[in-house]
């Protein structure tokens, strides 16, 4: 299970990535080969994808407190299979470059994926270098229960790169062994050769800000797209609770709409979700202009989220 101090920093990652796993432990899909986060919060992005390496390789029940050895490995940085790499991590012998992720990088990646292992292997690319971070700068890290970093945590750049490395990688990034993963942090994939980005899931990893936040509404919504009739019945019930108690129909309406934003932002990838989405954000429009003509919450709510039970 995924921390849920996740949940409140990247939302729609939680919900996607918590579903995938799930169906990746049942053997019915495969975790990703290359993924790329997008955002601000490097040290989170990194916190997320070593808490997707933990859950993959846990021995035990993946519980946010496990001390399996895996666990414990990952949140000392000393796991044999997840392997940060940066202008100062995963450097060969005889790799003298200090200031770029090298070619002989890219080649130690290659020659290691030719091991095989009984882990899900991570390489997790992020630019760093030396640095000792202030106490507070690192509550995220301690809260999670893992060690403090010596090294600092940057967005990957264009430049963090030596520029003939993109290509040496994606040979390894194409057709790498099974449970095998790169992920990128960076604040935008252009900062990351297209020939790359183009092989990998892409995710905005953005914290929600607290004034446009629709948390309040989240739990009783958290289900969409998956909403039966009785399902939809309960999220009504639940969304006029919550009118009576502090918020006006039009302001739950909008939160509405803003979650339906974000989803889209994180699955530009997925054609009739999208479809849908757009479709019930239209119902949410229309569910606005009926409330501001006066018609009761309960019919106007009812008849929103029924519509979006049904689809079209
Ligand atoms: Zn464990």
């Amino acid at each position: 299970m995924i921390n849920e101090y996740f949940m409140e920093k990247f939302p729609f990652a939680y919900n996607y990535f918590s579903t995938l796993l799930e169906l990746v432990k049942k053997n019915k899909r495969h975790f990703p080969q290359a993924i790329i986060f997008e955002g601000t919060d490097t040290k989170n992005q990194y916190l997320f994808a070593l808490e997707l390496a933990r859950i993959l390789n846990c021995k035990n029940d993946d519980q946010k407190n496990c001390d399996c050895i895996n666990c414990k490995w990952i949140k000392s940085y000393s796991h044999p299979a997840i392997n940060n790499v940066s202008q100062i991590h995963f450097k060969g012998d005889g790799d003298e470059s200090k200031t770029v992720i090298s070619v002989k990088q890219a080649k130690k990646i290659e020659q290691s994926l030719n091991l095989s292992s009984d882990y899900h292997r991570f390489f997790i690319f992020f630019s760093s270098d030396e640095k000792k971070y202030e106490n507070d700068e690192l509550n995220d890290f301690k809260n999670l229960g893992y060690k403090e970093i010596d090294y600092s945590i940057k967005p990957l750049e264009y430049s963090t790169f030596h520029p003939t490395t993109p290509n040496a990688l994606l040979k390894s990034i194409e057709e790498p062994p099974l449970n095998t993963t790169f992920i990128f942090l960076t604040k935008s994939k252009e900062n990351i050769l297209q020939t790359i980005v183009s092989r990998c899931l892409v995710f905005k990893l953005n914290s929600k800000k607290q004034n446009l936040s629709y948390r309040e509404i989240y739990p009783i919504i958290c289900d969409y797209p998956k909403i039966n009739y009785l399902k939809a019945i309960e999220i009504s019930d639940n969304l006029q609770k919550l009118i009576k108690e502090n918020l006006n129909t039009e302001i739950i309406l909008n939160k509405f709409l803003e979650f339906l934003k974000e989803l889209i932002i994180q699955n530009n990838f997925n054609t009739e979700l999208y479809k849908k989405i757009k479709n019930d954000m239209y119902s949410i429009n229309t569910a606005i202009k009926q409330s501001n003509a006066n018609l009761s919450d309960k019919i106007v709510i009812d008849t929103l989220m029924l519509k979006i039970a049904r689809g079209y």
